[in-house]
């Protein structure tokens, strides 16, 4: 971790919340973790104990059942909690600080009410689809449609999903999908439910890292969604996704960095402890610099995802900055951790350390949530550098 000096957003309450955040993780997650990556999930008791906690949604307000605190950085602490002493792939920031707020702030005080409590008390988890196999940077190919019924009660949804995280155990899925045939950025946000006719769930997918978060394919033939489960105007999903998509940004920053500093700690053990030719690796110039140089970036890094984290408090954590966020976090995650396998020598390229599932485990921060090539063209539009436009 970086000096608690450099870090000035805390507050005594929120050191208060860490410590039983971090015995929580500590004590009921961390025993767990390795049967989860084996299973390819996290038991659904998980979210069942952190709901009971206040762990999930701490944001949302009492009359839903939550703590009514809108305050990211108690999100933040969780997400830090749980990277260092249990796992990077339990995603109960997805629940809770990516797909709730869909719910809580495009959708209307009847959908609040009925789906905010069970999400709240970890009775329900939460999934969003937007991802299909022929559309992911490019969401305004997605082929998956919604056309009104003949009564227009409701609509009729067709269509695919892939590399959807909590994809099998999802109970509430918000599901992005194509309401004209004319405009392409005519889309809408349509919350399907577990045990819907016609929506089905495909294969758990392998990947090369992140075993204990399930990603699974999903499939909607015919499902009939009621109007009462449309969020907000069914033409404006693009308007937002790309406001919510801010936050969700800056969680995986969090995360990320959370990640990288976790690295940068153990290596800073290991590279105490072990010797090559008579001293500690440590103590090589190669590896204090290396080490000086990434402590540096950290630190730097830290700080301005920590302003972002107020920005967010504040209402202003725009989509420029949410893409900064995650750009920089994840790019120096990746950085990180591949120098202090490095520092690691053979040792690192092996599952029983924790530095080589990190390696894999990191690869796709830079990936998902919107590739790093993708911040940067957000970046560059908001620097009104343009492309040739379609
Ligand atoms: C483990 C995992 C979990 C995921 N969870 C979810 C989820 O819960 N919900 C969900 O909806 N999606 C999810 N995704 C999908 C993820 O968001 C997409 O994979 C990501 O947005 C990239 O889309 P793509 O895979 O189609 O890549 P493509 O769009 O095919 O991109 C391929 C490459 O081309 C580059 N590229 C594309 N367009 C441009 C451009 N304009 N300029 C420069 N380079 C470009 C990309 O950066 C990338 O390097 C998940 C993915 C993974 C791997």
């Amino acid at each position: 971790m970086p000096a608690a000096s450099l870090r000035l957003h805390f507050e005594p309450d929120h050191e208060e919340f860490r410590t039983g955040v971090r015995r929580f993780f500590q004590q009921e997650i961390a025993p767990h973790v390795e049967r989860w990556r084996e299973q390819g999930h996290v038991d659904r008791s998980a979210f069942t104990q952190a709901g009971a906690l206040g762990y999930l949604l701490t944001w949302a307000g009492e009359q839903y059942g939550g703590a009514g605190i809108d305050d990211l950085r108690y999100e933040q602490i969780l997400v830090e909690e749980c990277v260092r002493h249990a796992d990077v792939g339990i995603y109960f920031n997805l629940h809770s600080t990516v797909v709730a707020p869909y719910i809580a702030e495009i959708g209307n005080e009847e959908q609040r009410q009925r789906f905010l409590p069970k999400a709240i008390s970890g009775e329900h988890i939460l999934a969003i689809a937007m991802t299909e196999p022929g559309a992911g940077s490019d969401l305004a190919g997605m082929r998956t449609q919604a056309k009104p019924t003949a009564d227009g009660s409701g609509w009729v949804l067709n269509g695919a999903k892939t590399y959807i995280s909590n994809g099998t155990q999802a109970d509430v899925v918000v599901v992005a999908a194509r309401t004209s045939t004319e405009s392409k950025h005519a889309i809408g946000l349509f919350v399907v439910e577990a045990g819907m006719p016609g929506f089905t769930r495909g294969r758990k997918l392998k990947k090369m890292g992140l075993p204990a978060q399930d990603t699974a394919e999903l499939f909607f033939d015919h499902v009939v969604v009621p109007a009462a489960n449309v969020l907000g105007d069914p033409t404006q999903g693009f308007a937002h996704m790309a406001r919510l998509l801010a936050k969700e940004r800056l969680s995986l920053a969090m995360t990320s960095l959370a990640h990288a500093q976790t690295a940068f700690d153990l290596t800073l053990d290991y590279i105490k402890e072990r010797q090559a030719f008579g001293q500690a690796i440590g103590a090589f110039q190669n590896s204090r610099f290396v080490m000086a140089g990434l402590r540096a970036e950290l630190d730097a890094t830290q700080c301005f995802v920590d302003q972002c984290v107020l920005l967010a408090n504040a209402g202003r954590l725009d989509a420029d900055t949410g893409a900064k966020a995650k750009l920089l976090a994840t790019d120096l995650e990746g950085k990180v951790i591949d120098a202090c396998l490095q520092l690691h020598g053979g040792a690192g390229y092996m599952d029983e350390y924790r530095i080589s599932r990190m390696y894999t485990d990191a690869r796709v921060s830079r990936i998902f949530a919107g590739s790093n090539e993708i911040m940067k063209e957000i970046i560059g539009r908001g620097l009104g550098l343009y492309g040739r436009r379609r």
